[in-house]
């Protein structure tokens, strides 16, 4: 996916674009637990004060676990502190000190890059094993790789939420929290090794308006702290010290986009229809309820997808039902009217759970997630809470409840047992709530959306989540960028299930609205006009240009399009003919 091109020391890196505009600014690289990597390379004069520096580091992290035996020797008696000897002793093996030093010498970089170096190496051979003992010590070697690395960097701990002075993150990836966190005055663009177009770290970069590019492989092999970078999110590429060429090059790509950006906000209270006069229904896809100003100010006519675990992912403790309350009459009060579709907890695969769970699941794509882990009965008191949040505000304004990832039809039944006890609840306490209250699904799996007609005959609407849709269709990892020319909305089979859904949607007479990312991307607009969509619910920041195709589109020209498109056999044929047709009425397409 990605290729490099050295320029003297301009180096140019092409990844997956997620997040459009373009950032100019130093780059800070961090690891996964937001430690600050410093440089990562060396010159020859730098090796000893290097070797100084991990012999003091192996040192002090060997006294630290003396130390830390001790007291838990005290407390819990010496078998308890014996799983201490073992980090002891490897700290102390002069085998580690004498591999490390090796690696910073040979490669000519920092003990903590090194360090990073052999011991993911170690944990790798650990992780293969197939005695189930060694396997499990990985997190011994994690712990020991964790405190050389602590005492490398000392305190240097970056914070990505409090910065003061503009910057781009480079990282090998960031987790949804650590995407939420991020302090979008400061934080100019994001660049990661890992991720594809529909991660969700992608998804919150564009939330936050960060110009983003993902999947570059070795972008943080390549990037110091320090370096000057540009991060181009509309082409996905980044350039690393660029030269004066560049900077100019990338300057006037900068105030074209600008430009573009300002003719396309005059569209704002103009109306979604199409030239020939079909009116269609532009909502904004939101994270944070801070967001739902963003989506009026682009024009959105309500708010199709609200994503709540992120009220999980940005807080240290789980939320209470008031806290969920509060957060969506505070999306309530700016939407007025307007609908408001609110996703209960999407927790499990990549979001939350793994990180605090006990035992992780080994695919947890495939696992404990969304509808599942929120009717599981351990998790029932977590679920109920948002129910009674969200039955609760709905006597303010139109809130409607959309469930993600129904597979079958025993979740739904089990989700209106809860909403039905929830309500009781309120009748017995004398709360209001609104008695209509539509239930709808999520559709992206392909059970669902093969069975949309059994479904359609049971919920108020359904709601198409191509971004899980496509990876659970075309059995390709949404976030792996190894497989992210895999990854493709334009692939025969999504079509045709896209199809049937909004076809069992009119059957019923129910709305179909499209959240996933492929209604934000323009070259599929037509396409989607053709097969019958009239609700897009997209990223705030896509509704101008989506409402730019819409307007300069007839439904004859749209229907040719879905007819003839259909008839194409590759992704690659379908992609090159929805972009020509695209062009026709979108020529600032990039
Ligand atoms: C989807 O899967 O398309 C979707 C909109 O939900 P999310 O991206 O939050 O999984
Ligand atoms: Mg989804």
């Amino acid at each position: 996916m990605t290729d490099s091109k050295e320029q003297a020391s301009c180096l140019t890196k092409k990844g997956i674009p997620v997040s459009a505009g373009i950032a100019f600014a130093p780059a800070v690289v961090i690891d996964a637990e937001d430690y600050r990597i410093p440089r990562r390379h060396l010159s020859r004069s730098d090796i000893r004060p290097e070797l100084n520096r991990l012999r003091k580091a192996l040192t002090d992290s060997a006294a630290e676990v003396a130390s830390l035996r001790e007291s838990v020797t005290q407390k819990f008696g010496r078998q308890t502190a014996a799983i201490f000897d073992m980090h002891w002793l490897y700290l102390r093996d002069r085998k580690l000190y004498n591999e490390i030093a090796e690696t910073i010498r040979d490669q000519l970089v920092t003990a903590e890059y090194a360090t990073s170096i052999v011991l993911r190496q170690k944990a790798l051979v650990l992780l293969e094993s197939a005695d189930q003992y060694m396997a499990e010590r990985v997190t011994d070697i994690y712990d020991i790789e964790r405190r050389i690395l602590h005492n490398l960097i000392g305190e240097k701990r970056e914070d990505i939420s409090h910065l003061n002075s503009d910057v781009v993150v480079v990282a090998h990836d960031l987790t949804p929290s650590q995407t939420a966190h991020l302090d979008n005055t400061h934080v100019k663009g994001l660049a990661t090794d890992a991720g594809g177009r529909t991660s969700h770290s992608a998804i919150v970069a564009r939330a936050l308006g960060i110009p983003a590019v993902v999947g570059l492989n070795d972008v943080t092999a390549l990037v110091s702290g320090g370096d000057e970078l540009i991060i181009d999110g509309t082409r996905g590429v980044v350039i690393i010290k660029p030269d004066e060429a560049a900077t100019q090059q990338y300057r006037q790509y900068e105030r074209e986009l600008i430009s573009l950006g300002q003719e396309l906000q005059s569209l704002r209270d103009l109306p979604a229809v199409t030239s020939c006069g079909t009116k269609v229904q532009l909502f904004g896809n939101i994270e944070f309820p801070q967001e739902a100003q963003a989506c009026l100010d682009y024009g959105a006519e309500g708010i199709g997808l609200y994503r709540t675990e992120f009220l999980h992912l940005g807080s240290e403790t789980e939320p209470s039902e008031q806290d969920h309350y509060e957060a969506y009459c505070q999306a309530l009060e700016v939407m007025g009217d307007r609908p408001l579709i609110i996703r209960t907890l999407d927790l499990g695969a990549d979001k939350y759970t793994q990180a605090r769970a006990a035992a992780p699941e080994r695919n947890p794509f495939l696992g404990c997630r969304s509808i599942r882990f929120c009717l599981q009965p351990e998790n029932l008191p977590l679920f109920r809470r948002q129910l009674r949040a969200l039955l609760r505000a709905s006597a303010h304004g139109d809130i409607r409840i959309l469930l993600p990832l129904i597979t079958t039809l025993t979740e739904l039944h089990q989700t209106r047992m809860v909403l039905g006890e929830v309500i009781e609840e309120l009748d017995e306490q004398d709360i209001d709530y609104r008695h209509d209250i539509p239930l709808g699904i999520m559709v992206e799996t392909p059970a669902a959306a093969l069975s949309a007609r059994m479904f359609g005959s049971e919920c108020s609407f359904f709601s198409i989540g191509t971004n899980d849709l496509i990876q659970y269709t075309l059995a390709v990892d949404r976030a792996n960028e190894h497989v992210a020319s895999l990854f493709t909305a334009a692939h025969p089979a999504l079509i045709g299930m896209i199809k049937d859904v909004i076809k069992a949607g009119k059957r019923y007479d129910i709305p179909v609205a499209l959240c996933g990312e492929m209604a934000s991307e323009p070259e599929f607009c037509l396409l989607l006009l053709g097969l019958g969509l009239r609700i897009f619910s997209v990223t705030p920041q896509a509704i101008p240009t989506i409402k730019k195709v819409i307007r300069a589109s007839t439904m004859t020209h749209a229907q040719r399009v879905a007819r003839r498109a259909m008839t194409l056999h590759t992704d690659r044929q379908i992609m090159h003919y929805l972009r020509l047709e695209t062009r026709k009425v979108f020529p600032d397409l990039v």
